[in-house]
């Protein structure tokens, strides 16, 4: 992760104050899902590291990227705060399949899969 303290995009921190007007501990900004280099390319300007969870959703749509679980790197960070990850979210968006058997998954290879 990038040690940057705030997003690159929009530029508020990380960590907000608390009522005290003491820097929270915890992480107020929530950040964006980890993303695979080239979605990240599509998403991001050259100078970024890191975005927020607003501007990652707000740069897909400007820019027309559709952000799907394929687009997400499998590593931790997606899965943290299970079950509110950015993984189970992502996933949630995925259409569920109502039938699977062995039939129905080499149709569904077939029509998504590498040899397809
Ligand atoms: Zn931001």
């Amino acid at each position: 992760m990038s040690d940057n303290k705030c997003c690159d995009g929009c530029k508020r921190p990380w960590r907000g104050k608390n009522a005290a007007g003491r820097v929270s501990r915890r992480l107020t900004l929530p950040l964006g899902p980890m993303l695979h280099d080239a979605t990240w390319a599509k998403l991001a300007d050259e100078d970024e590291k890191v975005l927020c969870a607003e501007c990652t959703s707000q740069r897909a749509k400007e820019r027309g990227v559709r952000l799907s679980l394929a687009d997400l790197r499998p590593c931790q960070y997606n899965l943290f705060y299970w079950p509110n990850s950015w993984f189970n979210l992502f996933l949630g968006r995925e259409p569920s399949p109502t039938i699977v058997d062995d039939e129905w998954m080499l149709t569904w290879l077939d029509s998504r899969g590498p040899w397809g």
